[in-house]
């Protein structure tokens, strides 16, 4: 009986020892999950966050709008460009850029004005709508009670901020937004929704949020919308003198 019980457990170290040598696990080295190539690029990044990095496209420097945009009819903006911003016209309407985009970094600058006239939505209202159709929104909140859901950098009418990073009217303000574009499924329905996140002066307050459609200042939107491809930024015109300066994007 003894004999037996040594014979099986030597067959046994016997089986483990085949097992290890073909069935086993490669043993690992530190090279193994190495990734070289392709090399990641170097870009230099600007003296400080605001400041574009080597590898953005600047949209607007602060000297020439006619650029990177156009008004709605594709002619020369008609806003105003003055000591390095560029100031909304009531009236003269949107301006978009020539370019289009899909999925981006966006460093936006803006400044309501600084003598305060209006409440609510009507004090230092624009915005900024991405890829033409979804719009973060741009509003004097200082102290200016709204719709949370439409007040500064709310994905209006769908998202709050989840905080209220407003400086006051007459102060730059930065937005940074991340954005990823729709993907679609053939019959238009979105297969994605678009992504967004927004840091207002370096404060996260849209966290990847998914947009539930193109922005409707009235009614529901649609989750099921029209396929759509690369689109511009605009900047809406909503007859408030809103101020914009150093505009840049990196594609992603
Ligand atoms: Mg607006």
């Amino acid at each position: 009986m003894k004999k037996i019980g040594i014979i099986c457990v030597l067959l046994l170290f016997a089986a483990f020892g085949v097992f290890a040598q073909t069935e086993g696990p490669m043993p690992m080295k530190p090279e193994m999950t190495e990734i070289w190539d392709p090399e990641v690029p170097v870009i230099t990044p600007g003296e400080t966050p605001m400041d574009a990095p080597s590898d953005a496209i600047v949209l607007f420097d602060g000297v020439d709008i006619g650029r990177e945009w156009t008004n709605a009819n594709g002619q020369e903006p008609e806003w105003k460009v003055e000591d390095g911003c560029v100031t909304v016209v009531r009236g003269k309407g949107i301006i978009k850029t020539k370019r289009v985009f899909e999925d981006f970094q966006l460093h936006i600058e803006w400044r309501s004005p600084a003598e305060v006239k209006g409440t609510s939505q009507g004090r230092g209202n624009s915005g900024v709508f991405l890829q033409e159709r979804y719009e973060v929104q741009i509003l004097d909140n200082y102290n200016n009670r709204t719709y949370r859901n439409g007040q500064a950098a709310s994905v209006y009418k769908q998202q709050a901020p989840l905080v209220n990073a407003c400086k006051p009217p007459g102060e730059w303000q930065t937005y940074d937004i991340v954005y990823t574009a729709p993907r679609f499924n053939d019959d238009g329905t979105y297969f994605t929704p678009p992504k967004v996140t927004v840091l207002h002066n370096g404060v996260l307050v849209q966290n990847n949020y998914s947009v539930r459609g193109p922005t409707e200042y009235i009614g529901i939107p649609e989750y099921n919308i029209k396929k759509h491809g690369p689109g511009s930024i605009i900047l809406q015109d909503h007859g408030d003198a809103v101020s914009f300066r150093n505009i840049w994007i990196r594609e992603l």
